[in-house]
């Protein structure tokens, strides 16, 4: 009886998981392992929203396994040892894995190859599973990875994506093995109250969905806050429940004018694995310097926890910042708007602002967090870095009557369409009782400091 094991870490589904169909034509009897890796907790990636969505992921894929014949086996600790010991109990010969970008992954699949090497067992690493395209599949004349998005996005669009793989029939798993209880969102605490469900039935149901109410006004609605007219479909991209493979043949079979809108913010995903899995500092450290030296001391301090509890005093920004707390997600054009305020307006360091987006998120994804933020903070891959993005413009064409910022910042209800974008304009008595607080700081003025710091003025 030959075992393999398949280690879950990115990719919970069971629909298009190129490891798990590898495992089942390759042994009789496969365990599907999740380590609740200490490392990853170590490494500040364990919040509170992400744990809770987690659960729901692995709830989902031990109930799919279960109908399967199989189940899902858990264990806590060192990623590294833990399939050790599961390869060792079993006698697994080979261990199947989906390659991934990040520092702390890359560093994984090294470890994981050793250690399961001088046991004489085999690792196989599997590519575009938790992306669309491998990282590294294409790649300019003269580097190893693109550091522009447009003709990377010319590139990856002229790659044929492998044909989606459907869910397996049945998983035999070895009798016998020792698993700890499969995770419960029950058990996390401190999770935003509008908290969005997990699992792969859940992202399946939501991609179907949302397909047919929306995909085909995607192009028109996608940047219209009000609407909230995109997917949401990023924390089930980021667990890998849904297969972006997949999810590209799905739009792209429905066609329409939406599809290849939607088909390019995926690309966006891939564009930025592909520069982390080819720099993975980039999670730290400036992509591109540009020699800033960042606001600190008391007064950032204050201004920063004014932008985290959505009190500066624009519109914008704070229904942003407030649906951020409530839902564990923003908007694709919020999150534009409110890095720009932080890193730019108020000239604080990115990595402050990428961390409270780490700290809620549901989606917070290390590639794509950290390398938006880069881009927002004009050391990143934008070719324009020094724009900055102004929230009463930015309201006025994104929530023309003002019905994103009313949903978000109760103290502005009384106050009808676009005007709402600028409360300060009230009279003195109306403002007074809504309770809602004065502008942090005139917006020319942290304009002319940005200016002045990055050498353009
Ligand atoms: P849709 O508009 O429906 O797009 C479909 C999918 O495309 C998304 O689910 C996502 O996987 C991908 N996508 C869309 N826009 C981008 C983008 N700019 N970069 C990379 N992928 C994209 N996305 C995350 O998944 N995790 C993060 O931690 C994250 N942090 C961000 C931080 C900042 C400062 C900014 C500006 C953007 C960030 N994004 C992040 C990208 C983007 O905002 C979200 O992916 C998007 O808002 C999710 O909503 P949706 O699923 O409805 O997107």
């Amino acid at each position: 009886m030959t075992v393999s094991v398949v280690l879950f870490t990115s990719d919970l589904r069971l629909h298009d998981h190129p490891p798990l169909r590898a495992a089942l034509l390759s042994a009789d009897t496969v365990v599907p392992l999740f380590v609740r890796d200490d490392g990853i907790a170590a490494a500040g990636f364990d919040a509170p929203n992400r744990r809770a969505f987690l659960a729901d992921c692995l709830a989902d894929l031990d109930t799919g396994l279960r109908d399967r014949g199989g189940r899902l086996v858990v264990r806590s600790g060192d990623v590294v040892d833990q399939v050790g010991k599961v390869a060792a109990e079993t006698g697994a010969r080979d261990v199947h894995i989906a390659a991934g970008v990040s520092g702390y992954a890359q560093r994984r699949e090294v470890r994981l190859r050793d250690a399961l090497e001088s046991e004489g067992r085999l690792l196989h690493v599997h590519d575009a599973v938790i992306t669309a395209l491998a990282p590294g599949s294409v790649t300019p004349a003269d580097s190893d990875h693109f550091a522009v998005f447009t003709p990377y996005f010319r590139r990856w669009s002229q790659e044929l994506l492998r044909d989606p793989l459907g869910a397996p029939r049945a998983v035999r798993v070895p009798d016998g093995i020792r698993s700890d209880p499969v995770p419960s969102r029950a058990e996390v605490s401190g999770t935003s109250a509008a908290l969005a469900g997990g699992g792969e039935t859940e992202g399946r149901r939501r991609l179907a969905a949302w397909k047919r109410s929306n995909l085909a006004h995607y192009e028109d609605r996608h940047d219209d806050l009000a609407a909230d007219a995109t997917s949401r479909l990023s924390p089930h991209l980021h667990f890998g429940t849904l297969s972006p493979a997949e999810v590209v043949h799905r739009a792209r079979k429905d066609g329409g004018p939406g599809a290849e809108a939607f088909v390019r913010q995926i690309c966006w995903r891939d564009f930025h694995h592909q520069v982390l899995a080819a720099r993975p500092a980039a999670s730290r450290a400036d992509y591109r310097t540009r020699h800033d030296r960042w606001r600190s001391g008391r007064q950032a301090e204050k201004e920063t926890a004014a932008w985290k509890e959505g009190r500066t005093g624009y519109p914008m920004v704070d229904a942003a910042m407030r649906q951020l707390r409530h839902e564990g997600w923003m908007h694709n054009r919020g999150r534009l708007l409110v890095a720009s305020f932080l890193t730019k307006t108020l000239y604080v360091d990115w990595r402050v602002g990428a961390r409270h987006f780490l700290d809620l998120l549901v989606d917070g994804d290390v590639a794509n967090n950290q390398l938006n933020w880069q881009w927002a903070a004009g050391t990143g891959t934008d070719t324009r870095p020094n724009r900055v993005l102004n929230p009463v413009v930015q309201g006025k064409r994104f929530d023309p009557d003002g019905t994103y910022v009313r949903r978000w910042v109760p103290e502005l209800e009384g106050i009808p369409g676009k005007a709402v974008h600028e409360p300060w304009k009230r009279s003195d008595p109306e403002r007074a009782c809504s309770g809602y607080p004065e502008p942090l700081i005139d917006l020319a003025d942290g304009l002319a400091r940005f200016r002045r710091a990055r050498g353009r003025d």
